[in-house]
């Protein structure tokens, strides 16, 4: 197959392997062995889910947060005298991150608790693969300087960027994949506008005064895409879009206002991106991640993924509608926090984490989410994210908040 008759494999590691994008990622490894060599694997405690990925890929390193997991997994892969180590907390994580013989990391571990990890292969210097889009929005400046400074290769997943980055230049993906933009804009690219895309969640017609009573499940289920439960809601919320713009903002160095948020129901088109000349370039298929996912494995080349090919006739329909913010409070939310600027992006981030959590847990309602947001953004103290330290002390103030904002609805 084209592209595959590499001399030498690319180790992989894939943080966060057992969540969605994590088996999408291995799925797209298990079509290439001769080109992709899984190196480490890591989970946060799901031992089986974990040590069937290490019988089937068979990687030097597999990595659970939890030391109590770690010890089962061990004990499994003993049994079957299987040689793969296995390490354990966010050590563990960043030392395969970080590890010599990896040349690529899919950062997919969801949440804050991949900032961590990213920022290990980031500052070694790999090629970032990037799903975890919570380390851009929490510690984007560090992030992109970081990169600039190691010569990290990063490339977008999230299928929203992704598709961004396949209608950007040529001239602009070389020069990206070196040292940011090498100061260009993206005028100098003769771009006008990013078109941002979102499907508008499960929740985009249902009747306002419906929406307190929504389930969790009902909030998982997706109508196009399916994720993990955290991005689900964020999705239903549309708390997604709000992170990807702010995402948008320092993957391309963009003004807010170079970003345009549009509802597209169908998520056919994963956006576009709008040139001075009327030219509008979209990238289109089917909703699956393993596209954006074998995307950004092979760049420049192109590999199979398991995809099928888009049937344009049976897509037909394609909607476009601006968002509605009354629906939607926490795209308010996110985009005012990139006005704000300082830790606030910290802090609506925590408090998502937090608030969704709860939600999943079934202790709060569906539209308490946005208000606990809000509550922390208008009392949290918000200083400049100079460090990871300051970065990680924000979270941790931001989480605290939305806990006691919680206990007083
Ligand atoms: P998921 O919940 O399905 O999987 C998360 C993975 O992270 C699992 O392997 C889990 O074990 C691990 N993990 C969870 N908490 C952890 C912790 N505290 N420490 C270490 N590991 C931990 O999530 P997902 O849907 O695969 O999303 C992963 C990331 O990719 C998120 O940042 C999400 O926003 C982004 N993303 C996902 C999709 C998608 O289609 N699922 C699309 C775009 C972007
Ligand atoms: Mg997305």
């Amino acid at each position: 197959m084209a592209g595959d008759n590499h001399n030498k494999p690319e180790n992989i590691t894939v943080l966060g392997s057992t969540g969605s994008i994590g088996v999408s990622t291995l799925d797209v490894c298990a079509r290439h062995l001769n080109r992709y060599q899984v190196f480490a694997l890591t989970a946060n405690n799901s031992v089986e889910a974990l040590f069937e990925q290490v019988m089937q890929f068979n990687p030097r390193f597999a990595v659970l947060c939890d030391e109590q997991a770690a010890s089962r997994l061990r004990m499994l892969l003993a049994e079957q005298a299987v040689v793969t180590e296995v390490l354990s907390g966010e050590q563990g994580l960043s030392a395969v991150a970080a590890h010599d013989d990896v040349d690529t990391v899919m950062a997919a571990i969801v949440g804050a608790a991949g900032l961590m990890p990213t920022m290990a292969a980031v500052e070694s210097g790999k090629k970032v693969l990037l799903a975890n889009k919570e380390s851009l929005v929490m510690a984007g400046d560090l992030f992109i300087k970081a990169v600039k400074q190691s010569g990290a290769h990063l490339l977008p997943i999230d299928s929203e960027h992704n598709a961004i980055y396949q209608c950007m230049p040529g001239s602009y993906q070389q020069i990206s994949h070196q040292a940011g933009q090498g100061g260009h804009s993206l005028a100098d690219f003769g771009i006008s506008k990013i078109l941002l895309t979102g499907s508008g969640g499960p929740f985009r017609e249902t009747p306002l005064e419906q929406l307190s009573a929504m389930t969790p499940d009902q909030a998982c289920a997706h109508p196009n895409w399916s994720m993990g439960r955290k991005i689900s809601v964020d999705s239903a919320t549309m708390m997604n879009k709000g992170l990807e713009f702010i995402e948008a903002c320092w993957l391309f160095d963009a003004k807010p206002d170079d970003i345009d948020i549009v509802v597209h129901p169908q998520s056919i088109i994963h956006s576009m991106v709008q040139y001075v000349d009327g030219s509008v370039l979209a990238q289109l298929g089917n909703p699956d991640m393993r596209t954006p996912i074998a995307h950004a494995m092979a760049w420049p080349e192109r590999i199979e993924s398991g995809v099928a090919s888009l049937d344009v006739i049976a897509a037909a329909h394609l909607d476009f509608e601006t968002p509605d913010y009354q629906r939607f409070p926490c795209l308010r939310l996110a985009q005012e926090s990139v006005q704000t600027g300082k830790t606030a992006m910290v802090a609506l981030n925590a408090a998502n984490e937090v608030a969704v959590d709860a939600f999943l847990n079934q202790k709060i309602r569906f539209t308490d989410i946005p208000v606990i947001i809000e509550a922390v953004l208008n009392r949290a103290e918000l200083v400049e994210p100079s460090t990871l330290t300051i970065v990680q002390l924000a979270d941790q103030q931001a989480r605290a908040l939305a806990l006691d904002v919680m206990s007083s609805l």
